[in-house]
Parts: C-alpha cells; structure tokens; sequence
C-alpha cells in the first residue's frame, strides 16, 4: 500500500519523531500550521474515523492528552486545537487516520472555518433524532 503514515510508521522514509509505543507514533507535521504541530497516529493503518476502532481511536486520544501537557509546559502556547479531518470533504489529504495537535497563540493567524449562526431549533432537533436511531 502506497501510504506516507504507513512508510514514517515503519521507518520507511523519516520523520521528527516526538513520542511512540507499542501501537501509537507521534511526530511533528511537516507543514507546521503554528510551531509545534503534531500528528498522533496508530501504527497500523486506518483510513479515518470511519475505519478506525474506538479502542486505538482511544489510545491516540490518551497520547493526545499526554502529549497536549508537554507542549503546554514546553512551549507556553495561549490554547491548542485537536483537529481529526476525515474524508477530503473534511479536509483529509492523507488517508491515515491522525490527530493534529495544534498550539494556539492569540496573536497566530489561524482563523474558524466556520462562521458561527443561529440553527433553525426545528432541524435541529430533527437532525439529532436521526443520529440517535443509529448509535450501536
Ligand atoms: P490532513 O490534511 O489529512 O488532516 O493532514 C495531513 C497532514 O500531514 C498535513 O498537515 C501535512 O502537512 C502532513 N504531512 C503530509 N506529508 C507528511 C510527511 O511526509 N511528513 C510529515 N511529518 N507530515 C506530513
Ligand atoms: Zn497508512
């Protein structure tokens, strides 16, 4: 298979590793959106959210915790973003799950993706009734 993650993962190509065990890899994202943005990933492929099982999902979030207190101490940032893009419509561009952390400073030129507006409370609540009927 013809994956990045999958090659930085076994050691294939390099990367600036910052953390690993047994299932899970964390390194710093190549194209930094602030200093200090990393990639949380299982070492076995899965293509994102919709793939991945909620177990490693889980152990990628406990990393994620572990390694958002270290950024915290080490580089003083103003906030951190945990991002999971899946799919390109969701912005994925490589299909391997990971979780971004991205340090945050208030004077950084990131900005929402969205501009926040009052829902209709009808489809609203319409919407969630969906989603209910189908949780496992
Ligand atoms: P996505 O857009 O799928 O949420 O995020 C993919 C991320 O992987 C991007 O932020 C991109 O900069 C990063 N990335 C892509 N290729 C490489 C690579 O070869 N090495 C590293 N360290 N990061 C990469
Ligand atoms: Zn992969």
């Amino acid at each position: 298979m013809d994956c990045i993650f999958c090659a930085i993962a076994g050691n294939a190509i390099p990367a600036t590793k910052v953390y690993e065990e047994d299932q899970i890899l964390a390194f710093m994202d190549i194209n930094p959106a602030n200093p200090g943005h990393l990639l949380v990933i299982p070492k076995r492929h899965y293509r994102n959210i919709f793939d991945i099982d909620a177990e490693t999902a889980g152990k990628i979030m406990q990393v994620g915790t572990q390694l958002a207190s270290a950024i915290k101490t080490a580089l003083n940032p103003d906030g951190l973003n945990l991002l999971q893009s899946s799919e390109s419509a969701a912005f994925q561009t490589v299909f391997h799950f990971h979780l971004h952390l991205i340090p945050r400073w208030e004077d950084d030129t990131l900005v929402l993706p969205w501009k926040p507006q009052q829902g209709d409370i009808n489809q609203i609540a319409e919407v969630a009734d969906k989603i209910r009927q189908h949780i496992q």
